[in-house]
């Protein structure tokens, strides 16, 4: 027994409504559906976010969410999707086992999965200061 909920399920030791899985990635409904075909898609490898996974494992589990995204449109209707992801604490991030949520739109659902952002003014030109990327390997 791990401490771990999704490594739990991984191991079969708590059930699990699993719609796919394979040697990397495991798919399933969680407890608590927030929306109509709501699905966890998570590595089965402990890493506990985005920053510790390796990129090999990042890529196979978003060709995953994309697969189940073009399934659902076939399957249940679905016409969009929305990915909601958080890593770390101040991210609200509450399980620490990377995992993205999966969440099929539907015509006129009603749903609206972004969130209200308070207006805020920034000095773009000091910020491109700060972000821009000249390579992949920059620090
Ligand atoms: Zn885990």
């Amino acid at each position: 027994m791990t401490n771990c909920v999704i490594c739990e399920i991984v191991a079969g030791r708590i059930p699990s409504w699993i719609i796919y899985q394979d040697a990397e990635v495991i798919c399933f409904l969680p407890k608590t559906l927030e929306a109509y075909g709501h699905t966890v898609v998570a590595p089965k490898a402990h890493y506990p976010d985005l920053y510790t996974a390796p990129e090999a494992l990042l890529e196979h589990l978003i060709v995953a969410v994309k697969k189940l995204a073009i399934h659902y449109n076939d399957r249940i209707g679905s016409s969009g999707v929305n990915l909601l992801h958080a890593s770390g604490v101040s991210a609200q991030q509450s399980v620490p086992h990377l995992h993205i949520h999966l969440i099929p739109g539907f015509d006129d659902d009603g749903l609206d999965a972004w969130p209200k952002f308070p207006a805020l003014q920034y000095d773009k030109d000091e910020l491109l200061e700060k972000l821009l990327l000249h390579e992949w390997n920059a620090p």
